[in-house]
């Protein structure tokens, strides 16, 4: 029997308990994360949506940053949802929305660049039907105040974009990116292709 791993999401700020209940669906047992004791004890790591300020400064100060950072250098697989992606990526490019810029560094595990709120203001959020390479149906994909990826690393796969042109799920190694919120439908496929990165 193949044994599933155990999936751990961050849960400091966002949107935790709905991944733990789509990894409920898919009976893969999962574990909330908000120490550096309980990351030695996951095989992978979900990175919620929700306001990547305000999870990067809750990393620093809950001293979780380097270990998740070594983790994946280590070939932990890591998935980041919106503000995840967000926190995940190279550089981080900020609009006209922001008023201020944090100072925060992302944690640079995946080689593309992210400009914050780019598709507008919360009342800007949108669905789509999205193609997704490995899925045969189409994904109804809900986007709320979501990055753009700006610039894609060379070494990074493309799995889904809107319309050809927008990249909105990205791989590279053993680091997952989308700038959606798979865990706010009722639909685990894209949990379950996040669970196929561990066999
Ligand atoms: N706009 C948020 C940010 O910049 C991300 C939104 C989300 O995760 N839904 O952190």
């Amino acid at each position: 029997m193949v044994n599933l791993p155990v999936i751990g999401v961050l849960s400091l700020q966002g949107d935790f308990a709905e991944h733990v209940l789509m990894l409920d669906t898919l009976e893969v047992n999962s574990m909330e994360i908000r120490s550096q004791e309980s990351l030695q004890n996951i095989d992978g790591l979900i990175i919620p949506g929700g306001e990547s300020t305000s999870i990067m400064k809750l990393l620093e100060l809950f001293d979780l940053k380097n270990s998740i950072i070594s983790r994946a250098k280590n070939g932990m697989p890591i998935w980041g949802t919106c503000a995840g992606m967000i926190i995940l990526s190279q550089n981080i490019i900020h609009n006209e929305y922001q008023n201020k810029i944090h100072k925060y560094e992302p944690l640079k595990l995946i080689d593309i660049d992210v400009t914050r709120n780019a598709f507008g203001r919360q009342i800007d959020s949108f669905e789509f039907d999205l193609d997704v390479d490995g899925l045969e149906d189409p994904y109804h994909s809900i986007f709320i105040r979501a990055p753009q990826v700006s610039r894609v690393g060379k070494n990074v796969e493309v799995l889904s974009s809107i319309t050809n042109t927008q990249p909105v799920i990205l791989k590279q190694d053993n680091i997952l990116v989308s700038s959606f919120h798979p865990e706010l439908t009722r639909d685990n496929r894209i949990h379950k292709l996040f669970i196929q990165m561990f066999s």
